[in-house]
């Protein structure tokens, strides 16, 4: 037993005292409808959640053999069939996917295994060592990779040189009566729009759609940036200047090479070739939030950006598992536990090991699943165990998922999902939707776990999200806190805390169980 089981339960912590835990067990008004040999299973396997083994496992996903788990890649057909095994392992059912052997070549890339859900996709790779110089007329400056820029993951091809202009946030947007491309010519040129969006901007608006307009207006490449005046959001999530990788997801005949860049970056080429007005772009920051006025300018540099991208087809993988329910009045509803598998790969010559993101929630989810086989827990409804992958590709695998349903939505009671689970300040921010929120906090008692919950409704982004637009309640789970390697080639098993996947395990267990058995 680990550390973490033992500090964060007054109830449960002395396996031995089942009986007396029985009792003490805050069944709820209508308590579940589950034998008492089901509860003392239950209890086992909510004892034999092993942090060292969800660490070994996020090791495995984010080491190099995995190569960044990118999705529509060999590596993201070798981890779906790794976490494949991992279920096999458990005696934990594979689901049958009637459609799996359309997708997979016969005879190619490994077996044809029933519970892959396939699709063909296709990945971008930026090849090793792009370059971004940003540049006076007279001294050509290269940008270091990683620290002052990253490419955008889906750029196309880069052989692009050309003056910068700024174009604030670069939003063309008639209802809103918001233009930064007024009375500026970007035609050849390569355009710097920061970031979000202004507080005043009430529309929707993406980065893609961004990327469409400078094109139209004939810009020949972009660079975006993280302005110096965060948002509450992006304070909130310890957000900074520096560059992150990231899917443009722009269509093809929309797309422009483009790379973000470093705040400070950003800073300099605003401040002109002599670097005399250093707060000159948190001014026209201000400015911007406060009126849609354009505040767009020539600046004083040149950009020039050279990298080369290579398109690949391979599937993209979902593997769904299941523990069947036992109640004859609830075996047909399920309840889905999600967690993405995929990251970003190896790219522009580094690698993104997703040891954050997301092999820890990938690692919680198969030791949920074992805890409850091992333990002979049966749940009242079917549990689904789905490993994601394209999350990070704009959700491809979950809304592949909706597409063909294992179980009808109108018989999914709820959708969990996992996500960021192995760095933060020990907290749990729950993110539900569809359902009372009184229903997070009672898994949460359950767990022993009621002061480390912070329980809020909707959690922006996250695989949870197309099951929410159709209607099935969603309780979203990510470790509180700040995440320093969000999205880094530092995100790393070194950084993972295995008490924290222990608490995310343990109050995942709690509300699986809770939700499988609610009348
Ligand atoms: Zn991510």
């Amino acid at each position: 037993m680990n550390s973490s089981t033992r500090s964060c339960s007054t109830s449960f912590g002395v396996v031995t005292l089942l009986g007396i835990i029985l009792v003490l067990l805050p069944l709820g008004a209508e308590g579940f409808a589950q034998s008492e040999e089901d509860q003392r299973a239950w209890l086992r396997s909510l004892d034999s959640l092993s942090s060292e083994r969800m660490l070994a496992d996020v090791r495995t996903l984010s080491g190099p053999s995995f190569n960044g788990r990118q999705a529509g890649s060999e590596d993201d057909l070798r981890s779906a069939a790794w976490v494949t095994d991992q279920f096999r392992a458990s005696r934990i059912s594979l689901a049958f996917v009637p459609l799996d052997r359309l997708n997979i070549p016969p005879g190619g890339k490994g077996d044809v295994r029933t519970g892959f859900m396939s699709k063909p996709h296709q990945a971008v790779v930026i090849a090793p060592e792009p370059t971004l110089q940003i540049s006076t007329a007279r001294i050509p400056d290269n940008q270091r990779l990683g620290t002052d820029f990253l490419p955008v993951l889906d750029s196309p091809s880069a052989h692009a040189s050309a003056p910068i202009v700024f174009v604030g946030y670069g939003i063309v947007d008639a209802a809103s009566n918001m233009n930064d491309y007024a009375g500026i010519d970007v035609n050849n040129c390569i355009v710097l729009f920061l970031r979000g969006k202004p507080d005043h901007f009430k529309g929707t608006i993406t980065h893609a759609d961004k990327v469409r307009v400078a094109r139209q207006k004939g810009a020949v490449g972009y660079l975006t940036a993280t302005g110096p005046v965060l948002s509450s959001y992006e304070i909130r999530r310890g957000m900074t200047g520096q560059p992150s990788a990231f899917y443009g997801l722009s269509p093809t005949p929309d797309n422009l090479p483009g790379a973000w860049i470093s705040g400070s970056r950003a800073v300099q080429i605003i401040a002109g070739a002599d670097h005399s007005n250093q707060e000159r772009l948190r001014s026209l920051q201000e400015q911007l939030n406060r009126t849609s006025e354009s505040r767009s300018f020539l600046t004083e540099y040149f950009g020039a950006l050279e990298w080369e991208s290579q398109q690949e087809q391979s599937p993209l993988i979902n593997v769904i598992a299941l523990l069947p329910g036992t109640d004859p009045q609830l075996t047909h509803e399920t309840i889905v536990i999600g967690a993405h598998r995929d990251h970003f790969g190896r790219q522009a010559g580094l690698l993104f090991p997703g040891a954050d993101d997301n092999a820890s929630g990938t690692a919680v989810m198969l030791e949920v699943a074992r805890a409850m086989a091992k333990a002979g827990a049966h749940p009242g409804r079917t549990i689904l165990f789905i490993s994601f992958s394209g999350e990070e590709q704009g959700l491809v695998g979950s809304r592949l998922y909706l597409e063909r349903q294992v179980v009808p939505l109108a018989l999914t009671r709820t959708m969990i999902n996992i996500d960021h689970a192995g760095v933060g300040n020990g907290r749990l921010t729950v993110g539900v939707t569809g359902l009372e929120k009184s229903v997070a906090l009672e898994a949460g008692q359950t767990a022993g776990l009621t002061d480390k919950l912070d329980v809020y409704g909707f959690f922006p982004g996250g695989d949870h999200v197309p099951f929410k637009e159709a209607g099935v309640p969603t309780i979203t789970v990510v470790s509180g806190g700040v995440h320093p390697h969000f999205h880094q080639p530092t995100d790393t098993a070194e950084t993972i805390n295995p008490e924290i996947l222990q608490t995310v395990a343990r109050y995942v267990l709690a509300l699986t169980w809770q939700l499988a058995n609610a009348p």
